[in-house]
């Protein structure tokens, strides 16, 4: 089935709207309809033989050929129409492959990539399930993974120079909860002399789609967890990888066929509908964390605002101004007073919720040290800048002035609680 109409060269908030889905497929419907089945009907059985030829990849398509439908494991039409229409949203990809999970997708395509005996080299902190994946189930199956600090561009090009039978370069920037910036460009040009080169893969999930575009910047692939702003609403769970080589769209689709962790109906359509409207919560939430973090940034209850915008390390700006359009809806609030001043505010907020997660509509805080972060070793979480009085807040859509005021009133009983008792 072919879902494209001819509307390359748009730019990507029409595009959105007006690739990959059309209606003559759907009865007219102006939104697609959902096709929940899970097997599909054969014109012929040659047709058949010619579909099984081509998923398992023993012949490549004619110029032009659209393989039939088999079964929803492989493929199904709404994955069709989300894969399609999420393309233009990320400047320089051609192929898109959605999973049931953020996870999901890190993982099909780790495996896609790496054998027993090849290496990794991968940014540190990364998102805690990452890190398990890597610990409990990469390294006893034989790869080899190199951790690097995120930030320290020096350090990244040693690594990826000195690291034998290496097949792949794992980056996640900004950082989380800090928001320390990896710079993409430079990574992909050290890898870049290496050959064979590493696939060089961006976890964009914090900036991306709207603010940071790694394939301009020389990545080979980017990953999301969709569950975050592309879904947008904390009601769903998705990962989408995309890329322009055709090779890793075979080799990763393959593995999501074996593994059945393609995203199913009814989310790939919920998913969908929420692509058009992305960049504007973005922006919206962007620009209200921008002045929340700026507003708060001399309170004295707070020993440092972790935000885009306030960074002080000349490298750090020079990365967020080379690669970022906008600074993004995650703030860190590090608070004099440690744990029982970050679990009082979290007690105190009245608008935002105390929850993990990021990039819905709604404000949600957490304690990294506690909850995200909470199977990182001391060291991990020293050389993430991980205290036991940093909060993380995502962003969301409410008016900024009413989530300050709720902010600066929980800082109040933060400095209340701290302050001495009188005897
Ligand atoms: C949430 C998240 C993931 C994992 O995504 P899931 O959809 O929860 O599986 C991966 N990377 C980053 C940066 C995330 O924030």
């Amino acid at each position: 089935m072919a879902h494209h109409r001819g509307s390359h060269g748009a730019h990507p908030s029409t595009a959105v709207l007006t690739r990959g889905f059309d209606p003559r497929l759907s009865v007219g419907s102006a939104r697609p309809a959902v096709f929940r089945s899970s097997t599909y009907v054969f014109a012929s059985p040659e047709a058949a033989e010619r579909a099984f030829d081509l998923v398992s990849g023993r012949v490549q398509p004619e110029p032009g050929e659209v393989p039939d439908l088999i079964y929803s494991r492989f493929n199904h039409p709404n994955a069709e129409i989300l894969e399609d229409q999420i393309i233009p949203l990320e400047e320089g990809a051609e192929w898109s492959i959605a999973f049931n999970s953020g996870m999901a997708a890190i993982m099909t395509t780790l495996l896609a990539i790496l054998r027993p005996g090849d290496a990794v080299v991968y940014t540190v902190p990364l998102y805690g399930g990452t890190q398990n994946l890597i610990h409990e189930l990469l390294e006893p199956l034989g790869m080899v993974c190199r951790p690097v600090v995120a930030g320290h561009s020096a350090e990244i090009d040693e690594a990826i120079r000195s690291t034998p039978n290496l097949k792949a370069v794992f980056i996640e920037t900004p950082a989380n909860p800090t928001m320390v910036m990896t710079d993409i460009k430079r990574a992909a040009l050290t890898a870049a002399q290496l050959d064979p080169k590493p696939v060089v893969m961006v976890d964009n999930t914090f900036l991306g789609p709207a603010f940071q575009h790694p394939f301009p910047l020389g990545a080979d692939l980017v990953l999301y967890s969709a569950t975050k702003y592309l879904g947008g609403f904390s009601d769903l769970l998705a990962g989408v990888v995309l890329g322009f080589s055709p090779e890793l769209n075979r080799a990763i689709r393959g593995r999501r066929g074996l593994f059945g962790n393609i995203l199913q109906p009814d989310e790939c359509w919920i998913l969908d509908g929420r692509l058009p409207t992305v960049s504007l919560r973005m922006n919206r939430q962007s620009k209200n964390a921008q002045r929340i973090a700026e507003s708060l940034v001399h309170r004295p209850e707070i020993r440092k605002v972790f935000y885009p915008t306030l960074f002080d390390d000349p490298e750090q700006i020079r990365i967020r101004l080379s690669q970022c359009d906008y600074p993004g809806a995650m703030i860190a609030l590090d608070l004099h007073g440690g744990k029982p001043a970050a679990f009082e505010f979290l007690r105190q907020i009245r608008l935002a919720h105390n929850a993990v997660s990021l990039g819905g509509m709604e404000t949600l805080v957490c304690h990294p040290a506690s909850t995200t972060h909470s199977g990182c070793s001391a060291k991990e979480k020293e050389i993430a800048g991980i205290t036991e009085g940093l909060v993380r807040i995502s962003v969301g859509v409410e008016d900024w002035r009413d989530l300050l005021r709720d902010f600066e009133q929980a800082l109040e009983h933060v400095a209340v609680a701290a302050a001495p008792s009188a005897e």
